[in-house]
């Protein structure tokens, strides 16, 4: 806590732009009310061209830390005095603690993913993994299940030079082997995966190709032990999960996800080790 923040209340925030979906609120909120932590959580909804004032004023305030929502995920990289080795692989921080004066800055939207696969008891190491979409969820995906011991990992985009450039960047800092192609293409790729990471936002809720997207992917070509992820959590069922498990195949929803970067994150700034329960709750809440 700085001189600016003479109370033991522990300020956080979420920066995002829009930012009023977001389920960090009430996730953390739950978190410090099961162990009695005196925190507030606020939405900072904050326009790309403001986020540099809007982080210098609440650095100044002496607020604790903050999430990193989209589209600021990257851009926040330059406006932070630290960046972890997995932030700085992914190139993007979802997570900021403000730590004697200076802003270190977080990933945990990697580990997340992987520690929602052992939630779901499913073992990434040796799995050949096929992650469809090239942005930022892509980027933490394939950096997680790369250090998590996949055997290989594919990135398919309906942009080649996308998906191209993901693989580029991820190269050095992914222990296996990456490779990356057109989603067009995706059939010879799936035919030899055990795990496919839906990380595009085709199957956010209310999006009109979200049906035609999911019986667009060659799902049934997966060998049938194959597990499908996907990271949209609205709708907890995408259409996705809903044509996976049409074809038998095992499914794991992106809330899991969620609930480990948030827990991952409320670790950083409390120090203290997250009630899950509470916070799972918290999410499970509101859920439809
Ligand atoms: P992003 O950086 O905007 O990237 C979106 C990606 O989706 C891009 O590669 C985009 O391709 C692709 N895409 C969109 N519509 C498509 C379509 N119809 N066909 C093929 N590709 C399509 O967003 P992000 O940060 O990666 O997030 C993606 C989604 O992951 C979000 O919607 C969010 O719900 C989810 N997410 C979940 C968690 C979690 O904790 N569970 C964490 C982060 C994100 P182009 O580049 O060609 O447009």
């Amino acid at each position: 806590m700085t001189d600016s923040n003479p109370t033991n209340t522990i300020a956080l925030g979420i920066f995002g732009w829009p930012v009023e979906h977001s389920k960090s609120p009430q996730m953390h909120l739950a978190a410090a009310k099961a162990l009695g932590i005196d925190l507030t959580y606020e939405r900072f909804e904050v326009h790309p061209d403001d986020l540099a004032q809007a982080v210098a004023e609440k650095r100044a305030e002496g607020i604790r830390g903050f999430n990193v929502t989209l589209p600021h995920k990257e851009a926040m990289m330059d406006l932070i005095d630290e960046a972890d080795e997995v932030a700085l692989a992914i190139g993007a921080v979802n997570t900021v603690v403000h730590e004697a004066g200076r802003l270190v800055g977080y990933n945990t939207d990697a580990l997340g993913l992987v520690r929602s696969l052992q939630d779901a008891g499913v073992d990434v190491s040796g799995r050949r993994v096929a992650i469809v979409g090239a942005g930022g969820a892509a980027r933490a995906a394939a950096a997680g299940l790369g250090d998590a011991g996949a055997e290989s990992i594919h990135i398919l985009a309906r942009r080649a030079n996308r998906a191209d450039a993901l693989r580029a960047a991820l190269s050095p800092h992914v222990r296996c082997e990456i490779t990356a192609g057109r989603l067009e293409q995706a059939e010879p790729v799936f035919t030899e995966s055990s795990l496919v990471v839906q990380a595009t936002s085709a199957t956010l809720k209310g999006n009109a190709e979200a049906e035609s997207f999911a019986q667009a992917l060659p799902l049934e070509v997966l060998p049938k032990d194959a597990v499908v992820v996907d990271l949209v959590y609205e709708p907890l069922e995408t259409a996705v999960i809903i044509r996976a498990r049409e074809l038998g195949l095992r499914t794991v929803d992106g809330l899991g996800m969620l609930l480990h970067q948030g827990a991952l994150a409320f670790q950083h700034w409390t120090g203290q080790s997250p009630p899950l329960d509470a916070m799972r709750s918290a999410l499970a809440l509101v859920t439809p």
